[in-house]
């Protein structure tokens, strides 16, 4: 169906639509690609490979210096804060008509990267935009509204490095589809409301020590014994000398339930409870966090986080013992790999480790920050939450960092990364995990190219999923080793 426009010009969508195929000037970054921009992102993204940002190791690899990342491609020409809509760019003359339209709201969706080569520091990086596409009004969950795809393609001098198409939704605020009749709420799951513990002379420095974030394992002063939970008395020796250690928080899944009902306030269902085998040898009942029942696997290595629960009310007054830190455990993020892998060691099917990013609002406000993306609800609270948003939430390059680093750690510092495509669906918000997962699904043994599958998932649903085109070198190449 056709958006009727304004009554004295012709349907939006026609005049959006004669907008289509046009193409903007030539656009100069404002600064040169810089290694102080590409160590903020580095930072932000906590992406370690050392081409992006250590010299003598970056000169010995196949990239002979050190390189941009190549998810930054669409961040060096980006105006910065005072951001204007330039009319002569056909994409910003069109969310203009659409905005006038009542199509006010802009999510983007979609973002696919090619690179040509990779950017240096020094070179100057020149865009131009083509609107390629301005779809009919569409229904989608969040409102009715048209998708506006554009390609921008980036060149240094007369070399094409890279292009990027990149696809927003305008729409309708309040249009989106209501939920179902057939959604009940669950429990409320703000974790003040769950029971208290019960806090006693045996389990005090247990619990002491999780307002601390220190995981007390209770040990024998006599003979060394561990216990958990906590006993009054040696059951080895006998003794009532009792101590305790601090766990370094490194353990495995040695076991897991999921239970359904009943189902109480504090928690989100489903309820993920891990019996966990601790470095130090001993096992502990915990909830696992940050994956879902579909990622458990016995043996899986787990890492300690908190959760610093509020003050409980019961009958309206605040529990007078304060707030309340409980051991939780996640999937421990795996190593990076230092070491880049070979076409001929990788197969379809593989899969990547699991890999929880804990969600802050520094990691949300310092990503937008670090690729030149002022946009105020990405990290003012209360602006975030006149539009309309929960709390701040994270923008599109700061996801296209995490999985640039999710791919790279497991594929190693050498793949030479050739796209990089995702789709946007739930946003990341603050104080949640995306976890994310992946797997090989292709892989030509000829040229090294391979092609991998990723998806983050938080605890609304899927944040991102998208392919990454790498190519591996035919021989294992450890960084710094000659070729
Ligand atoms: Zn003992």
């Amino acid at each position: 169906m056709t958006t009727t426009g304004s009554e004295t010009g012709a349907p939006i969508t026609d005049r959006v639509r004669e907008l289509v195929g046009r193409s903007s000037p030539f656009n100069t970054a404002r600064d040169a690609v810089n290694e102080a921009m590409i160590r903020h992102w580095c930072d932000i993204i906590d992406d370690a490979n050392p081409v992006y940002t250590d010299a003598s190791t970056a000169s010995a690899s196949v990239f002979g210096g050190i390189v941009a990342p190549p998810a930054m491609l669409d961040v060096w020409d980006k105006p910065g804060l005072h951001l204007t809509r330039d009319p002569s760019n056909p994409q910003s003359a069109a969310l203009n008509l659409l905005d006038a339209a009542g199509f006010t709201s802009t999510v983007a969706v979609n973002s696919e990267l090619e690179f040509a080569r990779y950017l240096r520091p020094g070179e100057w990086l020149h865009s131009t935009l083509t609107l390629e596409e301005v779809s009919d009004e569409k229904q989608t969950g969040l409102g009715t509204g048209h998708f506006v795809t554009s390609r921008l393609s980036y060149s240094v001098g007369d070399e094409l490095v890279g292009t990027v198409l990149f696809r927003v939704l305008k729409f309708r605020p309040g249009t989106g589809r209501a939920r179902s009749a057939a959604e009940k709420p669950g429990p409320d799951p703000d974790p003040a409301l769950r029971p208290r513990p019960a806090i006693n002379r045996d389990n005090q420095y247990f619990w002491d020590g999780a307002r601390a974030h220190e995981l007390r394992i209770q040990r024998c002063n006599e003979c060394g014994e561990q216990y958990f939970p906590p006993m009054p008395r040696c059951r080895r020796c006998g003794s009532l000398s009792m101590g305790y250690r601090v766990a370094s928080g490194r353990g495995s899944l040695y076991s897991f339930a999921v239970p359904h009902y009943p189902q109480v306030n504090g928690f989100r269902y489903p309820v993920l409870v891990g019996l966990v085998e601790l470095e130090e040898g001993t096992r502990l009942v915990s909830n696992v966090v940050g994956c879902r029942r579909e990622h458990l696997r016995v043996g899986m290595p787990l890492e300690l986080c908190w959760l610093d629960s509020h003050p409980a009310s019961a009958d309206g007054a605040v529990d007078s013992r304060g707030a309340i830190s409980l051991p939780q455990f996640r999937p421990a993020r795996a190593a990076r790999h230092t070491e880049t892998r070979r076409a001929d060691a990788v197969a379809p099917g593989d899969e990547l480790p699991l890999c929880p990013i804990p969600l802050t609002t520094t990691l949300i406000a310092g990503g937008a920050l670090a690729t030149l993306d002022y946009f105020d609800a990405h990290h003012d609270r209360d602006m975030a939450q006149q539009r309309g948003s929960k709390d701040v939430f994270m923008n599109i390059h700061t996801t296209l960092g995490l999985c640039e680093r999710y791919v790279s750690d497991w594929a190693g510092p050498e793949a030479w990364w050739r796209a990089l495509r995702v789709r946007l669906g739930a946003p990341n918000y603050p104080g949640d995990t995306m976890t994310m997962t992946g797997s090989v699904t292709a892989v030509d043994q000829g040229s090294g190219e391979a092609t991998i599958v990723f998806r983050g998932t938080n605890g609304l649903g899927d944040h991102v999923s998208g392919t990454a085109e790498l190519t591996l070198p035919a021989s294992e190449r450890s960084i710094g080793a000659a070729r």
